[in-house]
């Protein structure tokens, strides 16, 4: 029996049921028969008036195979063309059919799937949340190649198509109608069929319905095509735009924007042609690898729970104490009671408490103003966070989180004056971002239920929470932190506890190494520039001065008292720095006044000149490739390191943390999956000539001879 259900009704219309062997419809060899029976199927078929596309499974369609397009290897480009030109063939054969074809979309639809519904006709959605429309291919180093980006523009046009094409935005049903992407929305499930077949049997003397716009005479482009003069004026920027976005390091949107472009200068056959080719060289490309394997493979594992013990039942949070209503803890409470749960926001007054729910009330009143949230759903999420100063508000708690002051002592205090509230078994976070967890631990009468939870700012925009177990953390609390990440729906990495963890520990190379290269003479925006022409987020210097130099200084500071004196690997110039842009200077970072750079009320951005006066010399000549290996590498060693010494538990947590808590650049996969594509060999030489030229700190670890002695790489 084919995985496509092919039944013929009374009135002629053919609905395809598709229910695939896997858990959902996708684009592999097994759509690919069912497809070209089907359509041949149809195309014999006697009586018929009109064919519908449904889905068994709750997604409708669920796009590409990626294990089909993980495997494709440089040299089978033609092969992978020739699969392309077939599907391309039963899509075109199914959209020429003499009926209407009907797209019953019950569930999401993205990239092949929406490419699907391209190919029908008409597009009828179920209007619910869960119902995500669009092409999100370029999320992963990928083009839409089933005609996504040759139809979309011949729909929307070349201008508002490109938005859902370079940006893979994905769209409600709501959205998708406004924007022209589908016909019509139904209520409910049930009313879906109906309307399909209903509409089919209302165009029995409308010829039309059964033709694409681009198949009718006279068709004509919305917008004009490539030629016109308007069109022609944006396309002269849109390149340099680009550029500048990618900075040269994803081959991705540059390929969607040649053949959107393509397809709205020439014949719809011709640039479906030029669509295939786009994608079968994509999909070779390492960028295109490392995407695929970490946004989707890394992160459904991590989603999902492979570091989540197991045999722990769920473990739901009900009702959660946040104590410290500043910058971080106000953020958590906004997060906590927008996922339903009951918040007691607790400060040293019930003022600044109230100030920290005050930010939720801002965020929420935005949303309301911009027509996404109701006044009532409002209201109802600002019931659940209660303000207070007393401590005895926070009885029965299953969670409570600490986000007061970075210090030891008062972190200590605090675990000791309030863990008594907690509800039997309940479990106590803290969110510092630099304090051994075992450490704090000792405070606690059950250090069994102490773990790290480690958000980042700002809070609500950030996706990820670092988890840090300490030596004593229980399986049950670590269940508990994961669980409570989901249900405010981020994502956790668990990792073990270090000094500064995984994340903040890696991230600080980048600007210790950015520090260094400036005190070596070489000027401090080209330095900082080169930091973004490896594809960090920002440079190094702009990123210290926003995380703040104080922060280093008081880092530093606290260590010392902890009698750590050497934190990851020597930091002098780090700390020379420190003592010159503070101890010298009182340039702090950003938020004091300045640092690196002075920051004009206008929004300005300049180098302070007293950095240059004291490092810069002309006559250092550094080269590029050197310098932004040093950025790059730093931070990779470093991972490798906390991989090595089981801070980090798997790679999928290192390279989902590196990309989303560190902004590593989303070319590498993430920082582990950097050296596999790299080239493990390859990697180790380039890390003995770093050393050689610049010292110890660019030695290989051991981890990586070991993964070649193994033949293996960071799985
Ligand atoms: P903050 O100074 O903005 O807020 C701290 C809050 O704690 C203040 O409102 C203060 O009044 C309150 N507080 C102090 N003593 C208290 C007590 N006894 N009871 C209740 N509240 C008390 O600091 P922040 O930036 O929100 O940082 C808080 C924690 O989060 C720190 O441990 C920090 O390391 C960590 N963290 C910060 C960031 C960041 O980017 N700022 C990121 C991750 C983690």
């Amino acid at each position: 029996m084919s995985v496509f259900k092919y039944e013929k009704d009374a009135d002629g219309i053919v609905t395809i049921t598709m229910d695939m062997t896997g858990p959902v419809n996708a684009m592999n060899a097994e759509f690919r028969t069912a497809m070209t029976d089907s359509v041949a199927k149809l195309e014999a078929e006697q009586g018929l008036t009109g064919v519908i596309f449904a889905s068994a499974k709750k997604v409708f369609f669920a796009g590409g195979d990626l294990n089909d397009l993980l495997a494709a290897e440089q040299g089978q480009e033609a092969a992978f063309m020739e699969m392309l030109t077939n599907i391309k063939s039963d899509f075109r054969k199914l959209e020429k059919l003499p009926v209407p074809v009907v797209s019953a979309i019950n569930g999401a639809a993205l990239g092949g799937g929406y490419e699907l519904c391209l190919a029908t006709n008409h597009r009828i959605a179920y209007n619910h949340k869960s119902v995500q429309l669009g092409l999100p291919e370029v999320g992963l180093g990928l083009l839409p190649g089933g005609g996504g980006v040759v139809r979309l523009v011949n729909l929307l046009g070349l201008q508002d198509a490109l938005p859902y094409l370079l940006e893979g935005k994905k769209v409600t049903p709501e959205k998708a109608m406004k924007a022209g992407m589908i016909h019509e929305t139904v209520e409910t499930l049930e009313e879906l069929l109906p309307r399909a077949k209903a509409y089919i049997l209302e165009q029995k003397d409308n010829p039309e319905a059964a033709v694409q716009p681009w198949d009718r005479k006279g068709f004509r482009i919305p917008g004009g095509n490539a030629n016109s003069p308007k069109l022609a004026q944006v396309l002269t920027g849109a390149p340099a735009m680009l550029a500048q976005k990618t900075r040269g390091l994803l081959p991705a949107p540059e390929q969607i924007l040649d053949c959107a472009v393509e397809a709205a200068r020439l014949d719809l056959d011709t640039a479906l042609r030029i669509e295939s080719r786009g994608l079968a060289y994509l999909v070779t490309t390492p960028q295109a690898k490392n995407m695929i394997n970490t946004f989707f493979f890394q992160m459904n594992k991590v989603n999902g729970g492979a570091s989540r013990p197991k045999g722990v039942e769920p473990q739901l949070t009900k009702k959660v104490g946040v104590l410290g209503a500043g910058m971080m803890g106000q953020g958590i409470a906004y997060v906590s009671a927008v996922a339903g749960i009951e918040v007691i926001l607790k400060d040293i007054s019930v003022e600044a408490a109230e100030k920290g729910k005050a930010y939720t009330e801002k965020l929420l009143e935005k949303k309301v103003s911009r027509g996404r949230m109701t006044e009532e759903k409002k209201a109802e999420i600002l019931n659940l966070i209660k303000p207070t100063a007393d401590d005895a508000d926070l009885q029965g708690c299953d969670l409570i989180i600490e986000a007061v002051f970075e210090n030891i002592e008062l972190k200590n205090k605090i675990t000791q004056s309030t863990e008594q509230y907690l509800c039997e078994g309940g479990i106590w976070g803290s969110n510092t971002s630099t304090l051994p967890i075992t450490q704090l631990a000792e405070a606690s009468s059950k250090p069994e239920n102490f773990i790290g939870i480690h958000f980042f700012s700002p809070v609500d925009k950030m996706p990820l929470i670092e988890i840090i177990c300490g030596d004593k953390t229980s399986d049950v609390a670590l269940a508990k932190a994961f669980d409570y990440t989901r249900q405010i729906k981020k994502t956790p990495i668990v990792v073990n506890d270090s000094l500064g963890f995984f994340t903040s520990r890696t991230f600080g190379t980048y600007f210790d190494e950015g520090v260094r290269i400036v005190t070596e003479g070489v000027h401090p925006v080209k330095t900082d520039n080169l930091g973004k022409a490896i594809g960090m987020p920002v440079g190094p210097l702009t990123v210290h001065d926003e995380v703040s130099l104080e922060l280093t200084r008081k880092a530093a500071e606290t260590w010392a008292d902890m009698g750590v004196t050497d934190k990851w690997g020597e930091q002098k110039a780090l700390n020379e720095m420190v003592q010159f842009m503070i101890g010298e200077n009182g340039r702090g970072g950003r938020y004091h006044g300045g640092g690196y750079f002075e920051y004009g009320a206008d929004g300005s951005k300049t180098i302070w000149p007293g950095l240059l006066e004291k490092y810069y010399n002309a006559d250092v000549n550094i080269c590029d490739e050197d310098i932004k290996d040093r950025l790059l590498f730093r931070q990779v060693i470093e991972t490798l390191k906390c991989l090595q010494t089981n801070v980090l538990r798997t790679v999928a947590d290192g390279n989902i943390g590196s990309i989303m808590g560190i902004g590593a650049p989303v070319w590498t996969g993430g920082f582990l999956q950097f050296v596999n594509t790299y080239g493990l060999e390859k990697f180790q030489a380039r890390c003995g000539e770093l050393a050689e030229k610049y010292g110890e700190r660019f030695e290989c670890p051991q981890i990586v001879a070991d993964k070649i002695a193994a033949g293996e790489t960071f799985q």
